[in-house]
């Protein structure tokens, strides 16, 4: 199948999907994941329409966003892997938003960058809702107190939580990471500390993204199911 046919499908299947929710499909971002992707391919993907794709490695996106520059100038980047602090300087030059927030020192530091660059960076709290010790991410009980240190941060724009769940063919146990993330943002909502609106839940990938948009994601992130099969899991 042609990436330009994947995406269609991903399309319909996201109408679907917010039909049955009762949700608009426009309340759904689909955020097409390129990492691992060759230029070439993410190059098909634009002339299907396609403006911001994710990435999780900072070098990586940097080397593709060089090669497609000419051809693809409008092309953005969502950084979305964990981030060490050395490459904040990085991610504050490429990025155009960034969903793996996970430290105070991290926003501190992205924020001085931006800040020399005179740029803003959108960014979401990346959110631990499995708990497994494999993955990146802020504990649920400890996003309020991010989300108040990001305050200071001015280069920052907060849009919401981002998430992985739990990789399991139980729906139950990948739907609580969902519930979790819903609770979290009903919580954040309602804490006087904290200005700033976290309406947006980034969840759902190829395996359970029709679910993560039964629970209220605005964007899911799809890799494999619109690039086909990565090299390595
Ligand atoms: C790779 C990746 C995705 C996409 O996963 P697929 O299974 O290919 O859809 C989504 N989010 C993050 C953070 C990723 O690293």
């Amino acid at each position: 199948m042609s990436i330009a046919a994947n995406l269609e499908s991903i399309h319909g299947a996201i109408a679907r999907a917010c039909t049955q929710a009762g949700r608009r499909p426009e309340e759904v971002r689909l955020l097409p994941v390129s990492k691992t992707v060759p230029a070439d391919r993410i190059r098909q993907a634009y002339a299907a329409g396609v403006r911001l794709v994710g990435e999780n490695k900072v070098q990586e996106a940097a080397g593709k966003a060089a090669e497609l520059a000419a051809d693809c100038p409008d092309l953005g980047w969502a950084m979305i892997g964990h981030l060490q602090t050395n490459k904040a300087k990085d991610v504050a030059a490429l990025a155009h938003e960034f969903q793996a927030l996970d430290s105070a020192h991290l926003a501190q530091q992205l924020d001085r960058r931006l800040e020399r660059l005179d740029r803003s960076l959108d960014v979401f709290i990346e959110v631990n809702s499995s708990g497994e010790d494999s993955k990146f991410g802020v504990p649920p009980d400890e996003v309020a107190d991010l989300a108040i240190a990001l305050a200071d941060c001015d280069r920052l724009r907060p849009r919401g939580l981002m998430t992985i769940a739990v990789n399991s063919s139980d729906r139950e146990l990948v739907a609580g990471c969902f519930d979790r993330m819903l609770a979290l943002r009903q919580r954040l909502a309602e804490d006087d500390r904290i200005a700033a609106d976290y309406a947006e839940l980034s969840m759902g990938m190829s395996g359970d993204f029709e679910l993560a948009i039964a629970h209220q994601a605005t964007t899911i992130r799809v890799g494999q199911a619109i690039f086909g099969p990565r090299p390595y899991p």
